[in-house]
Parts: structure tokens; C-alpha cells; sequence
């Protein structure tokens, strides 16, 4: 079956998708459309269960559709980065064994030189230089996230999808992941991310999916942060003012 594609540059497209987990259940996804691009850096927000993580396992392949159309680009490589809160480390193993189960040959169980000296490119560029034999546990959540990218990026990933990259760390690495992603986005790897941080992220993303089970608005970030939108994802008010030419929203407190 040839794929409906009428991006010549989708790496991924989904039509009409809708997602179940159980039959009799309401769905965790209803009737979404979406490309991504070879260039994309795209964020995806909403409030929690909003069917945000749902989405991302869909764009993977992890889980198919139950009804609509989800395809991917021919020999397309998709790197996962896990929420990190959600990874389970009961098992001692290092950050340079993470990043290279990417790269495990059955027939040679043991790692090249080269693997080696690649790995140890890739944690220098992503600043986790020197943690290579540091058990995964013993890492910081930022620390771990980028282990995951490192793993990405030595699998050879054409596109990058990060669950919630941001939540759970400070203002400071937190500003350090995006500009890393913004880094690897100059290099040509596509981005796609979830985030409930609106104004330190969101804001700053070329492109913007509001989702509440459905896509509520798709676009640059002034096109989709408009209290309406807001509202239709989040059910709640909000308002949103312009500081230094950037959207900055603010959720209205009920005490006021
Ligand atoms: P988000 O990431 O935006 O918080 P999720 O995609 O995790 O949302 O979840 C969307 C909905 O699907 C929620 O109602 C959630 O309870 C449900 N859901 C998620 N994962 C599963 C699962 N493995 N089995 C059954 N229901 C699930
Ligand atoms: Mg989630």
C-alpha cells in the first residue's frame, strides 16, 4: 500500500487516527491529523491525559492506530527519550551500555574502538563527557534524559521524540536541553516533544500541536497561544500577554 502522502518531506503522517486502549473505553485519541516533517521541531502540549504520551508512541510505531492511517517515511529511524520519571532503573547498568544497546551486534558481543571513540563523541557534544561508567541510577534526570539522546543519536535516529524533556528539572538544565535540541535541530535531526511548561518552552518551539484527545489548533506558537485555544485545551481561563515579542500566558487564579 503506498502511503497518502502529499508531504514529499513527511517522515511521518498520521490521518484520521484514532486510538483505543480498550475496546469499550472512550478514546485516548480521536480523529488526528498531523505531519512531521524532515525539518520539524515541533512541541505538543496539553493538560495531563490529554493523550499527549499516546501520541508519541503512535508517531513511533509502538502502538498502532485503531482506526486512520499512521505512516512512516521508508527505513525511517525514530529515537524514543522516555519521560524519566516513568523509567524503572532496577537493573545496574551504565550510561555508555544504555547509549549502545543502540548498537549491540549480536554476532560480536563486545564494542569496537570505534563504537567507542563515536560514543565518546556524542557524550562530549551533549556534555555528559566523563559519565560513560557512572551507573544510570547515579545520573540526575537531565543527565539521564541525555543518555537517551546519546542513544538516539548512535542509533542513527532521522527523527527524535522526547516525553516531557523538561519536566522534573531546574530553570537552569532545563534551558540547557533546549538549547541542545535547538543545536541538534540545526544539524538536521527532526524534534518532536511534549511539555505542559507553556511560556519556558512552548513559546519558544517553531511549531505548536494543542491537544485535548482531538487537535484543538496546530501552528506557530502566536498563531495557537490565544486564550481561546487555551481554554479549549486546558478547560480553563487564561490570558496571554506579550512580553519582548513573545506570548506569556498566565493561568487566572480563582482567588482573584
Ligand atoms: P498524557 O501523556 O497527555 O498525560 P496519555 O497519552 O498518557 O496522556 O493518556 C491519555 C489517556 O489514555 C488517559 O486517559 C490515560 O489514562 C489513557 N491511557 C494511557 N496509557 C494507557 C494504557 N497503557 N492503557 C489504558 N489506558 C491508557
Ligand atoms: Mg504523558
Amino acid at each position: 500500500m503506498k502511503p497518502p502522502s502529499s508531504h514529499s518531506n513527511a517522515l511521518v503522517e498520521l490521518v484520521g487516527v484514532t486510538h483505543r486502549y480498550n475496546r469499550r473505553e472512550t478514546p485516548a485519541l480521536v480523529n488526528v491529523d498531523l505531519t512531521i516533517e524532515a525539518d520539524s521541531f515541533m512541541g505538543v502540549v496539553g493538560p495531563s491525559g490529554s493523550g499527549k504520551t499516546t501520541l508519541l508512541r503512535l508517531v513511533a510505531g509502538a502502538i498502532s492506530p485503531s482506526s486512520g492511517i499512521a505512516s512512516r517515511a521508508p527505513h525511517l529511524s525514530i529515537g524514543f527519550v522516555p519521560q524519566v520519571e516513568t523509567v524503572n532503573w532496577s537493573f545496574p547498568v551504565t550510561a555508555l551500555e544504555i547509549a549502545l544497546m543502540a548498537r549491540v551486534d549480536r554476532r560480536v558481543p563486545w564494542i569496537d574502538a570505534e563504537t567507542r571513540a563515536e560514543a565518546a563523541e556524542i557524550f562530549e557534544l551533549l556534555g555528559i563527557e566523563g559519565m560513560q561508567d557512572r551507573h544510570i541510577r547515579t545520573l540526575s534526570g537531565g543527565q539521564q534524559q541525555r543518555v537517551f539522546i546519546a542513544r538516539a543519536l548512535l542509533s542513527g535516529a532521522q527523527l527524535l521524540l522526547l516525553d516531557e524533556p523538561t519536566s522534573g528539572i531546574d530553570a537552569r538544565t532545563r534551558h540547557d536541553v533546549l538549547h541542545l535540541l535547538d543545536k541538534l535541530h540545526a544539524n538536521g535531526l527532526a524534534i518532536m516533544l511534549t511539555t505542559h511548561d507553556l511560556n519556558s518552552v512552548a513559546a519558544h518551539l517553531p511549531r505548536l500541536v494543542c491537544l485535548n484527545r482531538s487537535v484543538i489548533a496546530a501552528g506557530e506558537a502566536a498563531e495557537v497561544l490565544l486564550p481561546e485555544v487555551l481554554e479549549a485545551t486546558y478547560g480553563a481561563p487564561m490570558d496571554v500577554l506579550y512580553h519582548a515579542g513573545m506570548p506569556v500566558v498566565i493561568e487566572r487564579s480563582p482567588l482573584m
